[in-house]
């Protein structure tokens, strides 16, 4: 079989023959195959480090789309990954219980706030909001309450990349136009960030919340939308209107989850309880794919009763993986025996003064950093790639989107490491800037 193989990748001129030939026939994520380069040889990772085929290190500043909260390799995962691989590294859920799980489940409903007390286990962050939407449009259902079948959900919001989790992001992100008649229409509102825009979403929901089903929105962070921050008080006043209208409140913790803003939860930072929370990312420290739904008493035992029509008809084949599981219960475990969230905090203060002199930086539009997140907002990005290049080139790995140039680095990350992506960052800015 001959395929096209793509260009080689100036930083790494002669990759290793798995690479020459896997690389025409692996179909790469938000890339244009025509032009994108072979992506890099990673060969192992360590700490906050990832070595390269040729042995190079980079010191990783996104925590591998954000889920690496201990860094790589962590031997507490490990062993438990490890222990559960021996023992069984898969079951199926239906018909059969396994401690992982159980336990996974017990310990999410008491790390989550309020009476979050249920979950539903699936791989991905996306089909664990599709999960969400189902249970909201099934909740209302389940009471004889029809018609409530639609999401009211953000402008520059991001829930994932499914045909339906496509219907509740920014309609630019989420190409609404492209795919046009693909995707359910949903009620697109702004965030009731100021008193102009509060008064305009209770206008909105006033009209219709008797074909809305949820509110979907992500806490403090719009995270893939562009590192956009809201107070916690903008949380609690969507908690209060969908109090008011009968309307659930879906909040995806699926970025902000685990310690990223400061807080275990984002949500915790306004005192607020949704009725259904999505995880993933780094609910398993960055090891394997796994990801939750979790509902209060209330939405579970809306779908309680003799009627089989009335269950939650989902069941994903890998539904509660026994390694995953056994992985986001070592995270959890190191959450609680780790002072990560001090971790973050000192993070969250290294990156308020390391990165400040950026703002003299001309073009530089805004420089902002709630918790182990830190942004560098530019007028514009015409040249991803470059800013991509010269950081591989430096020992970062940074990958820039949008307007934004950000880092999300392991909780784990010491001051010195810190010091070299903030440095990075200051410094290739500049050369962009002043080219
Ligand atoms: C990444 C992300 C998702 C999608 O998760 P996948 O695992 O990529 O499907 C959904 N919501 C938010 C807020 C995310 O950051």
């Amino acid at each position: 079989m001959t395929a096209r193989i793509p260009p080689l990748n100036p930083l790494f001129p002669s990759p290793p023959d798995w690479l020459l030939e896997g690389a025409a026939h692996l179909w790469l994520p938000y890339s244009q195959m025509q032009t994108t380069p072979m992506t890099l040889p990673a060969v192992k990772t360590e700490g906050v480090r990832i070595t390269l085929a040729d042995g190079r290190e980079l010191i990783d500043g996104i925590s591998s789309w954000w889920t690496a909260a201990h860094g790589y390799n962590h031997p507490r995962i490990r062993e438990a990954v490890s222990r559960q691989l021996d023992a069984m590294p898969h079951i199926m859920l239906g018909g059969f219980a396994h401690e992982p799980a159980m336990r996974l489940a017990k310990r999410l409903a008491d790390v989550t706030p309020g009476d979050l007390a249920h979950t539903f286990f699936s791989e991905s962050g996306s089909v664990s909001v599709e999960i969400a939407m189902k249970m909201a449009v099934q909740y209302w259902l389940n009471q004889g309450k029809h018609g409530k079948t639609r999401f009211i959900s953000f402008r520059g919001g991001y829930h994932g990349d499914t045909i339906g989790t496509m219907s509740v992001c920014d309609p630019e992100e989420g190409m609404h136009t492209l795919f046009k008649g693909a995707i359910p229409q949903q009620l697109l509102a702004d965030l009731p960030a100021d008193r102009e825009k509060e008064a305009a979403l209770e206008a909105f929901i006033a009209e219709h919340a008797h074909e809305t089903a949820a509110i979907v929105t992500e806490p403090l962070v719009q995270g893939a939308g562009g590192m956009v921050f809201h107070e916690p008080a903008v949380l609690a006043k969507l908690r209060a209107l969908c109090d008011a209208h009968d309307i659930l409140l879906i909040v995806d913790e699926i970025f902000t989850g685990f310690g990223r803003t400061g807080t275990l939860f984002a949500c915790e930072q306004a005192g607020i309880v949704p009725d259904i929370m999505t995880l993933s990312k780094a609910l398993t420290g960055g090891t394997l794919a796994l990801a939750s739904t979790t509902a209060r008493k209330h939405v579970f035992e809306a779908f309680l009763g003799e009627d089989p029509d009335k269950a939650l008809m989902h069941g994903p084949t890998y539904t509660g993986n026994p390694l995953a599981c056994a992985a986001a219960l070592a995270s959890l475990e190191l959450f609680e025996e780790e002072p990560r969230l001090e971790q973050a905090r000192a993070i969250a203060a290294q990156m308020e003064e390391e990165l400040a002199p950026a703002r003299e930086i001309s073009r530089v539009r805004d420089v902002r950093v709630l918790g182990a997140l830190g942004v560098i907002e530019v007028d514009k990005l015409d040249d991803v790639n470059w800013f991509k290049q010269r950081f591989v080139e430096e020992g970062v790995w940074i990958r820039p989107f949008r307007n934004i140039i950000y880092i999300t680095p392991p909780l784990v990350t010491g001051k010195e490491d810190l010091s070299r992506l903030t440095g990075a960052m200051l410094k290739v800015t500049r050369e962009w800037a002043t080219r």
